[in-house]
């Protein structure tokens, strides 16, 4: 029965490399006594088979049918060619092709087989702390270059064992091809690192770092894309201490438990949390917590988190371990524990041993390290649950440099240089969007530094060189800067809240128009104002300011950000006409007199108080009025303390005044009045705030129906960082949804500025193809 025997050549391309693909391949075409070979080379993956015609098809839809559980396939071309006389199957050595468009994996939590073998005795890795297979273990935090093999990766001077080299060439075997694979005899050790000796090794370095954290010190622990600073999240002493020196004030941290149960005695955790604590990312998720546990002083259960954690916070940010060395250390040390980025505050996560130890030595009381080098710095990912799903706050370990398509291919590639806080950049070719890590804020030279640095490594990786560059509007940011001295064919500007939009249409395929309403903090508008309530119509390229918050002054210009009071000042005295002897509460005593004197001054005269229509700032104001934060001690804090407060049941709300124009502006003063009048009553926060929630959502709703009823638009993009707040996109997509709008909600890429180098781009990309 032999058949006519045909040769097929199949190029797959996408996340084919480091995820088990070619035994995936090797195994489906031995199965079908297929002949020939699977290769990775610098697109993906390139296999020849022959056999008879029958078993190749089938062999084909197998393909098709997806491969293992980790590998997404972009595309598969295949064609047929002269027999070459194959007599048998293999998997052959990599090539370095001229067109390098391989997607390097994300970094992949510890998967169940590798984590049986971490606990049992038996095994020849028990208790090792960085074994990993073809399922598991790091990926983009140790490429240096593709293809992704193990000379290309920070593994290369690690020479393999004869056991370890026997898996990684046994096609039948988890670790075929694991390029990080390891194991005690051959692998990276774990080490107590101080003043560049070691101190103690393997066990003894775990044991002394676990005895450490039980004793409430603070522990450096190096991970998969960085340091962490660790300290026993049970421990107010210990939070406090960890506080001072990396001088956090009271921004929430991240917990790490030992598993699910530990997570659910914390926090309600449903089944889609569930699933993104579970998942590969592993992300840091934001729960809501089980119960309130304030003050209270005396030492509470081992499991409870200490207030100083997340002081005042509903929600808790908690992950799961995701390498063996954090399973090892959890599983010790029996309770939560602080894990949060490695940094000083606002500088970018440590990676190198010795830089790390130069500047978290004053921090961290001992440094848990090994000898595997991170190539590239990459945060935990963050992810709150929303109406659309998980949304990403922080889109990092886990996901970058996971691509995200664009609506359509772009000719030239682009560059987005991104934004000033939360800066991520993003690299563009053809269908691709290479979305990067978090960088940071772009507020010191160490973030600067990330960011040149990340840019150039993932167009070495991508072989991308952007002649097109992407960048904001102001003049006088760092990232602005970079975009500049970058020689291109094209220097884009993008305004701030464009890009916004630009970002949520496009992760959803399309290119308008759309109405896209961007609520954040701050941005500079083309008239030169501070942007941040703004109802944008965008189509492509161009955009159309249909309607914004009215212009109130920001008092001391972007220092008013940790003001809140200040912020209530200047809201109170536009909505009492201009006359701060009008305002029926004594608000205004709060300040002493010389500062108020400055205030009033700022008001009156505009001096340092540019007008902003920032939605972010009115949130500041309004909590400030309802008492639950006068002063910011971190970016958002307001924001965050209005959402927690707002009571549920409460469906009335406070109006805003639609003034007719060029564009509409939409008047806060009743709103405000309205939060006096409440204060005055008496009212509690709770009802004030669930009242400014449903304000803001009709505001969104009533300006929708303007813009439907002269464009026909009905399709509304909810971003920028003031969504963020699940309450607000809740109440705000269940109004449009009602009145027969689809909304487009992020949820590939953050609605903060983390997602603006994406929305850059795709401005970009239609300036180009529009030829402008
Ligand atoms: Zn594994
Ligand atoms: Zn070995
Ligand atoms: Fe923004």
């Amino acid at each position: 029965m032999l058949g006519l025997v045909t040769r097929h050549v199949i190029a797959i391309e996408g996340i084919v490399q480091g995820v088990g693909f070619r035994p995936f391949v090797y195994r489906e075409a031995t199965a079908r006594e297929l002949r020939g070979f699977v290769r990775n080379d610098a697109a993906g993956v390139t296999i020849e088979v022959e056999g008879e015609e029958a078993a190749v098809a089938d062999f084909l839809s197998a393909l098709r049918r997806g491969g293992p559980p980790l590998a997404t396939i972009t595309s598969i071309e295949a064609r047929t060619t002269e027999p070459a006389g194959y007599d048998r199957f293999e998997i052959v050595e990599s090539q370095a092709g001229a067109d390098r468009t391989a997607l390097v994996s994300p970094d992949i939590a510890t998967c169940d087989a590798c984590l049986a073998e971490l606990f049992d005795p038996a095994d020849r890795r028990y208790r090792y702390p960085f074994l990993n297979c073809t399922d598991c273990g790091p990926r983009f935090t140790i490429v240096r270059r593709v293809p992704y093999d193990r000379p290309n990766t920070t593994m290369r001077d690690f020479v393999m064992c004869s056991a370890c080299q026997r898996e990684y060439d046994d096609p039948t075997d988890r670790r075929f091809h694991a390029q990080p694979n390891a194991c005690p005899a051959c692998g990276p050790r774990l080490a107590e690192v101080a003043d560049g000796g070691v101190l103690a090794e393997g066990e003894a370095a775990l044991g002394r770092a676990v005895e450490a954290l039980r004793r409430g010190r603070i522990v450096a622990v190096k991970g998969l894309g960085g340091y962490h600073l660790a300290c026993d999240a049970t421990s107010g002493a210990a939070v406090t201490r960890l506080r001072a020196r990396k001088h956090r004030e009271a921004k929430p941290l991240a917990v790490m438990v030992v598993d699910l149960a530990a997570a659910r005695r914390l926090c309600v955790v449903d089944e889609p949390a569930e699933r993104l604590l579970l998942s590969a990312a592993r992300p840091i998720a934001l729960l809501r917590r089980r119960s309130a546990t304030h003050g209270g002083g005396g030492a509470g259960v081992a499991e409870e988190v200490a207030e100083e954690v997340a002081p005042g916070s509903g929600d808790l940010g908690v992950m799961l371990p995701y390498t063996p060395l954090h399973h090892l250390l959890m599983e010790a040390v029996a309770r939560p524990l602080v894990m949060t980025s490695g940094n000083r505050t606002d500088e970018p996560i440590a990676i190198d041993d010795a830089e790390a130890q130069d500047r978290l030595g004053p921090i961290a009381d001992l440094f848990l390290a090994h000898d595997r080098p991170i190539e590239a710095g990459c945060d935990d990912s963050v992810a709150r649950i929303m109406r659309q799903g998980p949304a990403w706050l922080r889109r990092s370990r886990g996901l970058a440099p996971r691509p995200v398509t664009l609506p359509r291919p772009v000719e030239t590639p682009v560059l987005g240089v991104g934004a000033h806080l939360k800066n991520t950049f993003c690299l563009a070719k053809g269908g691709s969007a290479f979305l990067s890590h978090h960088i940071g804020d772009l507020e010191n030279l160490p973030a600067y530094r990330a960011l040149e640095r990340g840019i150039d490594h993932l167009a070495a990786l991508f072989d991308v060189d952007p002649r097109v560059v992407a960048h904001d509007l102001h003049p006088d940011y760092l990232s602005t800067r970079l975009a500049l001295e970058r020689e291109a064919e094209a220097h884009v500007p993008v305004q701030h809240h464009h890009a916004h939009v630009a970002a949520c249409v496009a992760e959803h395929g399309q290119t308008g128009p759309v109405l896209g309403v961007a609520f954040d903090g701050t941005g500079l508008g083309t008239d030169g104002a501070v942007w941040g309530g703004e109802f944008l119509i965008v189509e492509g390229r161009q955009f159309e300011r249909a309607a914004h918050l009215g212009y109130v002054p920001l008092p001391g210009g972007e220092g008013a950000v940790r003001h809140p009071d200040r912020m209530a000042a200047a809201h109170l005295v536009a909505a009492y006409d201009g006359d701060p002897d009008r305002i029926p509460i004594p608000f205004l005593e709060r300040f002493d007199p010389g500062e108020l004197g400055l205030i009033r001054r700022m008001l009156a005269t505009g001096v340092r108080s540019p007008p902003t229509s920032s939605v972010g700032r009115l949130f500041d104001a309004v909590a400030a009025l309802a008492g639950v934060c006068h002063t910011a001690r971190f970016e958002g804090e307001a924001a965050m303390r209005l959402e927690w407060a707002a009571e549920p049941g409460v469906t009335d709300g406070y109006r805003f005044a639609l003034r007719d124009g060029m564009p509409t502006t939409a008047d806060a003063g009743p709103v405000i009045r309205g939060v006096v009048e409440d204060v005055r009553r008496g009212e509690r926060a709770g009802v004030i705030a669930a009242r400014f929630h449903a304000a803001v959502a009709s505001l969104v709703g009533e300006v929708a129906d303007r813009v439907r009823s002269q464009t026909g638009i009905r399709v509304v993009a909810l971003t920028g960082g003031v969504f963020q707040n699940a309450l607000l996109v809740e109440r705000t997509a269940a109004l449009l949804d009602s009145g027969g709008y689809r909304v487009l909600l992020h949820r590939r890429v953050p609605c903060n500025d983390g997602g603006i180098s994406f929305g850059q781009v795709a401005v970009a990309a239609e300036t180009e193809r529009t030829g402008g």
